[in-house]
């Protein structure tokens, strides 16, 4: 019988809604974590009155309305709706792909006319598919939205945030954006979805209540006395690095950002705005004060705050931020899996730890099944 049931490694939302329900679950905890502040890729700094999101930019969206009351519970949240901007040589575009986004292309209204241009510019990949699934982003982006799309707005945009030729990379990733045949803007086709007022520290301290936790502890360089503290330990790191990268790393991409805190009270207008083009070298500029526009405080503010994001490859040492889920990367995962189903004490979860791409939402409702089946 050790002092603490659990220990968690990282303190982003999966090890805090781990470490939440254990809690309520009557479960003494400790949470660890190698950075220097709670909440992972979540956290934000505020910097003269704006929450700046430090990780790049976090909409928190859902349909289910569990989630939602939970979160809304430790904090509330704001309407925010994500509706992002594209730029591509000189001229913008509505995202995700709807309506407006087919006038501003095609100068067309109605959405017959666009589902036919669509159409016609798909016809070459259905006829190159012949049936079979797409098996690469570039398949697939041409089967979902045709030619035009495809060189505009996504294939620049892909390859500067994964590094890879959309011929080289999952289909997948792709799948997520709504294509709409509708005026309207919103990027996400779920429910619910918002901001939390203040920050997103506040949603992350809410669940950490009552709960101890220590910041700037490196598991990794002190994995004897931090296995001795727990009967069990909640591994939210990269899973190839718990293995010494015994097999050799994943791939992630991560993300580098140059931000500016300018002195006029708004840059651009919009939360989020994307540059396609393949020569533009940033992916986005975030101008974070629009998250949080409704507060009064928010809006008084003089300054905006910028950040260009800049996607680079992972390297150690690095905040890795996607898993590059291509076949390679995957089979690989599986090897070290296979390691992680064996251990009695020890459970992964997460985006490192599981490889593999989650939101807010469903990583908060996956740690609260893996807490609920390990019980
Ligand atoms: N994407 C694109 N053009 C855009 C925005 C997104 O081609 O203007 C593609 C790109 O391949 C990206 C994927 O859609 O990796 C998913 O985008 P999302 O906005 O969900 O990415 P995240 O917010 O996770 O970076």
């Amino acid at each position: 019988m050790k002092y603490y049931d659990y220990l968690i490694v990282g303190s982003g939302l999966f090890g805090a809604t781990f470490a939440y329900c254990a809690r309520l679950a009557g479960k003494r905890c400790l949470v660890i974590d190698r950075r220097n502040h709670l909440g992972g890729n979540a956290y934000c700094e505020n910097v003269g009155g704006i929450n700046v999101h430090v990780y790049g930019p976090h909409i928190f969206h859902t349909s289910n309305r569990k989630i939602w009351d939970l979160v809304n519970t430790i904090v509330p949240f704001n309407s925010f709706i994500n509706k992002p901007l594209a730029t591509y040589k000189d001229k913008t575009y509505n995202l995700p792909f709807n309506m407006n986004t087919f006038r501003q292309l095609w100068n067309v209204e109605c959405a017959d006319e666009a589902r036919d241009i669509i159409n016609r510019q798909r016809q070459d990949v259905i006829e190159k598919l012949a049936g079979r699934e797409p098996e690469n982003l570039e398949e697939q982006a041409l089967m979902l939205v045709g030619r035009d799309i495809y060189e505009i707005l996504i294939k620049g945009y892909t390859e500067k945030q994964w590094g890879r030729l959309c011929s080289e990379l999952p289909a997948f990733i792709i799948k997520r954006l709504p294509v709409r045949f509708t005026f309207d803007n919103n990027y996400f086709n779920d429910v619910y979805q918002g901001i939390p007022i203040g920050g997103y520290n506040r949603l992350i301290d809410g669940l950490l209540v009552g709960i101890e936790t220590r910041t700037g502890v490196d598991f990794i360089n002190h994995r004897e006395e931090c296995i001795n503290l727990a009967d069990k330990v909640v591994f939210t790191g990269q899973i190839d690095e718990y293995y010494n990268f015994r097999y050799g790393p994943l791939e992630f991409r991560s993300v580098r950002f140059e931000n500016e805190d300018i002195n006029i009270s708004d840059f651009q207008g919009n939360a989020v705005i994307n540059y396609t083009e393949r020569d533009v070298p940033f992916t986005r500029t975030i101008e974070h004060k629009h998250f949080e526009m409704f507060g009064d405080e928010v809006q008084k503010c003089s300054h905006t705050v910028v950040s260009k994001e800049f996607s680079v490859e992972w390297m150690k040492g690095m905040e890795p931020y996607y898993p590059v889920n291509d076949a390679k990367n995957n089979n690989l995962y599986l090897k070290y899996k296979a390691l992680a189903d064996s251990e009695k004490n020890v459970i992964f979860g997460g985006r490192l730890a599981e490889y593999k791409y989650y939101d807010m939402a469903p990583v908060m409702e996956r740690a609260i099944e893996t807490f609920q089946s390990n019980l």
